[in-house]
């Protein structure tokens, strides 16, 4: 791929000079624009600034779209998809007034307050999970954060240590926690920790009171330092503006290290919270965010999460396309309704796509950076078969 774009680059070039004649020696060579300088990359770089993130989130859309695809494929294989069950286990009252949840005790959304469910009904519906392809189980708690939760830790760590040894990928979102949280977590088998930052810094405040975005960038340095991987994505559809959506990449994409994963939602409106008329994010803008997130962390998994059950067969691929690889499937997605796994394994088998195994970008990793910054699939190598099944 990259070798086809930089024979495309020359023989543009030789284009432009026969018809503008041989540039000179003391005309400038303009510098690579964004795009074009991260449709060279070799690697993550987290020195992206926010005009270069702009300018590609900018891009025409198909330029953009067709541009974040072959970065796709240089770093991922891209008819491996990722398939995610999350599930609540602990709902509603929480004291916290994200303005776009149900869960929120601040808001009438009908929603009845429950205490934490057991761990054998989350082991129960882990299997369940894994007997339907998923290969990541992902846990949510309605809570500001684990303060003084020692029963509940305690709880949760069985929860993880028990769909960890199912072979599955297990993830948390728990609120804010701190290092030690993090790292009993991990010790439990825990992969990855997920916290949002929602949106951009400037907007943040439009959107939650009662924490704030760099108490969010702390938990995120917390879940860091203790090894675990970081998913940490946004909202769509929340009020903001574009330059929000540049914002939110901006963020994640300067990080000291680029998150594992990035989940693009859009906001599923809930009556009775202070966004539940909100117009419907359109969908140009889902597949910009996810084609220019896709540009600037080209190892990322990008995960197509709330509001997918919104987009059409024909809207999900084209996503896939740009660089998403990863989906939430299940009964139901914490509150909300969400796509099930026979619409998703119809839709895998239509298009040629298959679940991505557990921990099959870990091992694409490794192997990536044992051998050389080209990927494995531009090399034409084979992925461990330990790894994947084709
Ligand atoms: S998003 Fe999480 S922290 Fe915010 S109100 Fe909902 S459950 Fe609470």
């Amino acid at each position: 791929m990259r070798g086809n774009h930089s024979q495309m680059f020359k023989i543009g070039c030789r284009a432009l000079s026969r018809r503008y004649g041989t540039v000179s020696a003391t005309q400038h060579i303009a510098p690579p624009s964004a795009l074009q300088s991260a449709l060279e990359a070799t690697g993550p770089r987290n020195t992206w600034t926010r005009e270069e993130i702009r300018e590609i989130y900018d891009t025409p859309l198909m330029s953009l779209a067709f541009a974040a695809g072959t970065v796709h494929q240089r770093f991922h294989n891209p008819s491996s998809i990722q398939m995610c069950t999350l599930m609540n286990i602990k709902t509603g009252g929480c004291s916290e007034d994200c303005s776009y949840c149900a869960q929120s005790s601040r808001y009438k959304t009908g929603l009845k307050a429950s205490k934490m469910v057991t761990v054998e009904s989350v082991l129960e519906a882990a299997r369940i999970a894994k007997d339907n392809g998923s290969t990541r189980f992902c846990m949510g708690a309605a809570w500001r954060d684990m303060r003084g939760r020692k029963t509940n830790l305690k709880n949760i760590k069985e929860m993880v240590n028990g769909v960890k040894g199912m072979g599955m990928e297990v993830c948390v979102t728990l609120g804010m926690i701190d290092l030690e949280q993090a790292k009993e977590l991990k010790e439990a088998g825990l992969t990855a920790y997920n916290h949002n930052v929602d949106t951009s810094r400037e907007f943040y405040p439009s959107v939650i009171s009662t924490r704030t975005y760099d108490e969010r960038l702390q938990t995120i340095q917390n879940v860091r330092d203790a090894g675990l991987n970081v998913c940490t994505g946004g909202i769509l559809g929340l009020g903001e503006k574009k330059n929000d959506h540049v914002g939110l990449i901006h963020t994640v994409a300067t990080l000291p290290a680029h998150p594992e994963s990035f989940p693009v939602n859009t906001l599923v409106p809930i009556k009775g919270t202070p966004l539940g008329d909100n117009e419907p994010s359109p969908f140009d803008a889902t597949l910009r965010t996810i084609a220019a997130a896709r540009m600037v962390m080209p190892r990322t998994i990008i995960r197509l999460a709330a509001g997918r059950t919104t987009l059409s067969e024909e809207q999900q691929v084209l996503c896939f396309m740009a660089g998403a690889n990863a989906v939430f499937t299940g009964e139901k997605m914490l509150t909300t309704d969400c796509n099930g796994w026979d619409e998703d394994r119809v839709i895998f088998e239509k298009w040629g796509l298959r679940p991505m195994q557990s921990f099959e970008v870990e091992a694409l990793r490794e192997l990536v950076s044992s051998s050389s910054p080209v990927s494995p699939v531009e090399k034409g190598a084979e992925i461990p078969a330990a790894s994947v099944t084709v």
